[in-house]
């Protein structure tokens, strides 16, 4: 059996495209199996890539295995479609597929997606096309990552009047978030599905813990094609589901929608269009907080007792937040934005914080000035706090690291 090659594994992971002389390849997606072990339900499916052979496996707590999805193939279809556009492939499922979603991915997704690229490839799909009505619980979920924007969907939609779309469910998906290069860093997986364990038990909601080895079978850029994992994952438990909430990244949609040259654009920049094409009359995913910035998130949160216990933004391995990689700043600025920095003292160290102030203000003024996205806000209103000394002091500092 041939696998991919490590100059493969490298541009898929980095999710460059193939030239476009790469003969065009077939994707077959196997017909799903099903499997029952060790308390968990298995759904494997086999993926062949030209004479390359994967075995994918999407795996539930057992009580939740009757909602997995083996009657279509419109999980792998939706999980390996960027894949197929980056690398020149046709898609065939042995499965029958969902005929109204292959109609939007083709006539809503791939054709904007792929007229307004550089060079992405619009795969032909293939396969017996079905529009039989599957059995449904018709609940409604959202993601539960505990960052700025899952806390703030899960505050939002419990708050919300109408409450036939509170969540049902909160679900933790194992499908690229924790993968880089084709490598899962299961640690920070675990951490991060205890931590909304315990944060969906105070809630009271009932939390499913997903896993799946597709994002390490399948390599792909995350930031690239979370979109699509994630709504893979959607559609392997589609006999669950009546709507799913996707967080969407806290850039306001107004200044976030983006469709020209999207080869190397998160795919949260053209959601407006991506997942109204994977909705169908029986599974709406819908765009949460679509006109909330991360600043407006975050003040919606920043008084939310969950938020003071569960908040996790950290990019470092490691239980708590470092309090210096990216996000721990931004967040911190924010806070501090907002006057709201010692509700989170439970999970920052804002003592630490206040210690080395003008040193993370500096910061602030670098990464503002060299447009860092969600800077805007919290600058706004700390500016005033960082003397023209500091700010030449910021530059000083900046100029050095660069002749280093
Ligand atoms: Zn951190």
């Amino acid at each position: 059996m041939k696998d991919f090659t490590q100059s493969d594994i490298k541009r898929m992971a980095a999710s460059k495209l193939v030239p476009a002389t790469t003969p065009v390849r077939q994707i077959t997606i196997g017909k799903p199996r099903m499997e029952m072990k060790d308390g968990k339900a298995f759904q494997w499916c086999t993926i062949s890539i030209a004479d390359i052979v994967k075995e994918v496996y999407f795996s539930v707590d057992e009580e939740y295995g009757q909602y997995l999805c083996h009657e279509r193939g419109d999980a792998y279809l939706i999980g390996l479609l960027n894949f197929a556009m980056r690398e020149r492939c046709n898609i065939h499922s042995e499965a029958p597929l969902t005929g109204e979603l292959v109609h939007q991915i083709q006539t809503e997704l791939i054709a904007s997606v792929v007229t307004y690229s550089q060079g992405l490839y619009a795969p032909v799909i293939t396969g017996a096309l079905s529009d039989e009505p599957l059995p449904s619980a018709q609940k409604v979920a959202t993601g539960c990552s505990c960052g700025v924007d899952s806390l703030n969907a899960i505050k939002c939609m419990c708050e919300n009047l109408d409450g036939r779309f509170k969540p049902d469910y909160l679900v933790v998906n194992n499908v690229g978030a924790y993968t880089s290069g084709g490598k899962l860093y299961a640690d920070k997986y675990d951490q991060n599905a205890e931590n909304a364990r315990q944060c969906a038990k105070e809630l009271g909601i009932p939390l499913i813990v997903t896993d799946s080895n597709f994002s390490e079978a399948i390599p792909q850029k995350h930031l690239l094609t979370h979109v699509y994992s994630s709504s893979f994952a959607v559609y392997m438990l589609r006999k669950l589901w009546h709507r799913y909430y996707y967080a969407s990244p806290g850039t306001r949609i107004q200044d976030r929608f983006k469709i020209v040259h999207n080869d190397y654009l998160p795919p949260c920049q053209y959601d407006l269009i991506a997942l109204p094409a994977f909705s169908i009359s029986q599974l709406r995913i819908c765009n949460e907080s679509i006109t909330m910035s991360r600043f407006e998130k975050m003040r919606n949160i920043a008084d939310y007792p969950i938020a003071h216990k569960y908040l996790s933004v950290c990019l470092k391995q490691g239980k708590g937040h470092c309090g210096t990689c990216a996000k721990c700043k931004r967040t911190l600025w924010i806070l501090d934005a907002l006057g709201k920095l010692d509700n989170f003292a439970g999970i920052f160290d804002i003592a630490a914080y206040r210690a080395k102030r003008t040193h993370y203000l500096q910061n602030l003024y670098i990464a503002y000035r060299k447009g860092v996205g969600m800077t805007e806000d919290s600058y706004a209103i700390l500016n005033k706090e960082i003397s023209p000394f500091s700010k030449l002091v910021a530059w000083g500092k900046q100029a050095l690291r660069m002749f280093r």
